[in-house]
């Protein structure tokens, strides 16, 4: 049988993955035998994936991170969770997010038998003071969200870690959709500015590296630890990843796409997102819609066309916010000229 062609994103607004980096996708292809679960057989994937983990490092604010490459932002967020639950010294733990938070942390919960306590939040960001409400002595993880996945806007990571610190739990930030845009903006969101133990940064993301390539940092091997399993046949002892068997090609493409991109290609692509960004968002504007002031580069719009439907007929992916509003992924394969046909196409309703 003849393989279908693969999505191509000629008219993709709504992924939070793009087309790999050309050399993360050669490198892909290249280490795509390999396991970096085995390291004691497949030794060259294993110092790589050491690189990735110092590369992230750099981009997030820490000197001496411990981590690893993940399948992706779930697999990071199971295991932060995990890591709180592990180390906290309770029968009956809760961990306390935002209601922007990704649907991923309800997955960690029902996991993990751990209670999942969401605060409204305030203009799309986390409210401090109703996610104090909810934490209590058996808190174990409070999670802010730096890029959520409907707005694209940025939690209080400081204040936060402050809440979560008051009751000895651990600070968890999500930054897998923004980790890699946030370095080039004015934000408070990593290891350098506030005390935040875990964080997950996906390179198949705004990292430009090919699936499967997600990020697990932690503040020090201590917090690694709580992961670790022994792994009698193996010739490694111990092994903290929720995955067995995994994807080289998502490490090597990770570590070509950083070496490839940070900090100036990174910078680059920021600039021309938020700019795309800016420029939908006054283009919406101009036309009457109530649109939600862009902060990264992801546009929230209140459209009143019956959008998806026809949108999608005419090839356009695009998807909805919880709350209704039509919502724009300005990833790196998001041109100008792309936007610009969207909302030509928009014109005709
Ligand atoms: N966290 C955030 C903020 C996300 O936006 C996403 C996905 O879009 C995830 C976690 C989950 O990542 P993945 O789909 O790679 O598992």
């Amino acid at each position: 049988m003849q393989l279908a062609e693969p999505q191509d994103f000629e008219r993709v607004l709504s992924s939070m993955c793009t087309e790999p980096h050309p050399a993360a996708r050669e490198a892909a292809e290249r280490f795509l035998a390999t396991n970096p679960g085995d390291p004691g057989t497949y030794e060259s994937v294993s110092a790589l994936e050491e690189r990735a983990v110092e590369l992230l490092g750099e981009v997030t604010g820490h000197s001496d991170p411990e981590g690893y490459v993940a399948s992706g932002g779930t697999e990071a967020n199971i295991q932060a969770v995990r890591i709180a639950r592990n180390r906290a010294d309770t029968d009956d733990p809760n961990v306390v997010a935002p209601t922007s938070a990704h649907f991923s942390f309800t997955k960690a919960a029902d996991l993990l038998g751990v209670e999942y306590r969401t605060a409204p939040t305030t203009d799309h960001r986390a409210d401090p003071e109703a996610m104090a409400r909810l934490v209590d002595e058996d808190t174990v993880c409070v999670v802010a969200v730096a890029g959520s996945t409907e707005y694209g806007y940025v939690d209080p990571v400081p204040e936060l870690a402050d809440l979560a610190h008051e009751v000895d739990a651990l600070c968890h930030v999500d930054a897998a959709w923004g980790g890699f845009v946030l370095p080039f903006t004015d934000h408070e969101w990593h290891f350098g500015h506030a005390d935040v133990d875990t964080m997950t940064i996906d390179p198949h993301k705004m990292g430009q590296a090919a699936i499967p390539a997600g990020g697990l940092l932690v503040r020090s091997r201590e917090l690694l630890d709580e992961l670790a399993i022994r792994t009698p046949y193996l010739e490694s002892t111990s092994q903290v990843t929720l995955t067995g068997t995994r994807s080289g090609a998502g490490v090597a493409s990770a570590v070509a796409a950083m070496e490839a991109l940070w900090p100036e290609g990174y910078r680059e692509q920021y600039r021309a997102s938020m700019d795309n960004a800016e420029w939908l968002a006054d283009q919406l504007a101009a036309r009457g819609h109530e649109v939600v002031d862009p902060d990264l580069p992801l546009v929230a719009a209140d459209l009143s066309v019956p959008m998806t439907e026809e949108l999608r007929s005419r090839g356009w992916r695009v998807t909805k916010t919880g709350a209704g509003e039509m919502r724009v992924v300005c990833m790196p394969h998001v041109t100008r000229s792309m936007l610009r046909s969207f909302v030509a196409d928009l014109d005709w309703y």
